[in-house]
């Protein structure tokens, strides 16, 4: 995540579009081919991928499998995906980049894909994008004119993939923790800033945004004895039946969290950190979950007092 630039850009055509960039390992390319679409079925959603002429860096089944794959993997973290359709626009592009953005089309949520001619199907399943997109696609998109809540979405996102990819072993829990830790920083206030809600620098929207939802998902599990946890947040407003093309009131995305979780935890974190400049004690949490970094690099310490909370956060 420390390498991630993204950008709001106003709505034109659709309700919602958001951008995020990476860049991924060299890799050959592959023949130019015509548009073409392709349809795959996960679960009881259809993954519709409409692929446009240009070179990419793998055949076409290897995409859709790509696709289907981190598709799969947020079903898995969900128990059942909330979305019955998903649609991929994918555009060929030059170099080994992956860049993504997630919006409200016509005919419901579409993720639009660039993929360079020097990504790879390894290089695909290994990377954030399309994972980071997907939960755009899954959740609402918040009443949000004045772009005052864009660190809920993206800092959602932020937060939850690494754990989605982390489940469907495409990351490892040394790696997540090692960005975590590395990257929190970024979110914490400076001298200045007025909450998430008013302070939108990028740091504030991904990483600030990120520790919002992880303070969340660490106080639930503390307050229900490991029973309720963000997921059970993430699913309650899937259930709903909302999406990326569907505009919640922040209320009720506040009060959908708190009812699912029998708790106040998600009203009470969002007082603190949307609405005040006051910082979360990062470096408490680290010390009872019981990791570190040592040169660049998560250390555990599985004595900790909350180790098996920490344990729990990647695994359940
Ligand atoms: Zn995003």
């Amino acid at each position: 995540m420390t390498h991630r630039l993204a950008r709001r850009l106003s709505a034109v055509l659709a309700a919602t579009l958001v951008v995020c960039l990476a860049l991924v390992s060299r890799v050959a390319a592959r023949d130019t081919g015509k548009a073409r679409e392709l349809r795959e079925t996960i679960d009881r959603a259809t993954l519709e991928v409409a692929i446009g002429r240009g070179r990419l860096g793998l055949d076409d089944a290897g995409l859709v499998h790509s696709l289907a794959a981190s598709l799969r993997a947020l079903g898995a973290y969900y128990g059942k995906l909330p979305v019955d359709r998903v649609r991929v626009a994918v555009t060929p592009t030059h170099g080994r980049q992956i860049n993504g953005s997630t919006r409200c089309g016509v005919s419901g949520p579409v993720v639009h894909l660039s993929l360079g001619a020097g990504v790879d199907a390894k290089a695909l399943q290994n990377d954030w994008v399309v994972t980071h997109e997907l939960l755009h696609v899954t959740f609402t998109s918040l009443d949000d004119e004045a772009d005052t809540f864009t660190w809920v979405g993206e800092g959602l996102a932020s937060y939850v993939e690494p754990l989605v990819r982390v489940r469907a072993g495409t990351l490892t829990e040394a790696t997540l923790w090692t960005e975590l830790l590395a990257g929190a920083p970024q979110g914490l206030p400076e001298a200045g800033d007025r909450g998430l809600n008013r302070t939108h620098t990028w740091g504030r929207t991904y990483w600030g945004g990120a520790l919002f939802w992880f303070e969340v998902d660490l106080l639930l599990r503390e307050r229900t004895a490991g029973h309720a946890s963000m997921r059970d947040v993430l699913r309650a407003v899937g259930a709903a039946g909302t999406n990326v093309c569907v505009d919640w009131p922040i209320e009720r995305l506040l009060a959908t969290g708190d009812a699912a979780t029998g708790t106040h935890v998600l009203s009470e974190v969002y007082a603190r950190r949307a609405l005040t400049n006051a910082a979360p004690e990062l470096a408490d949490w680290w010390k009872k979950l019981g990791v570190a970094l040592d040169h660049g690099h998560a250390t555990f310490d599985d004595g900790a007092p909350e180790a098996a909370t920490r344990r729990a956060m990647t695994s359940d």
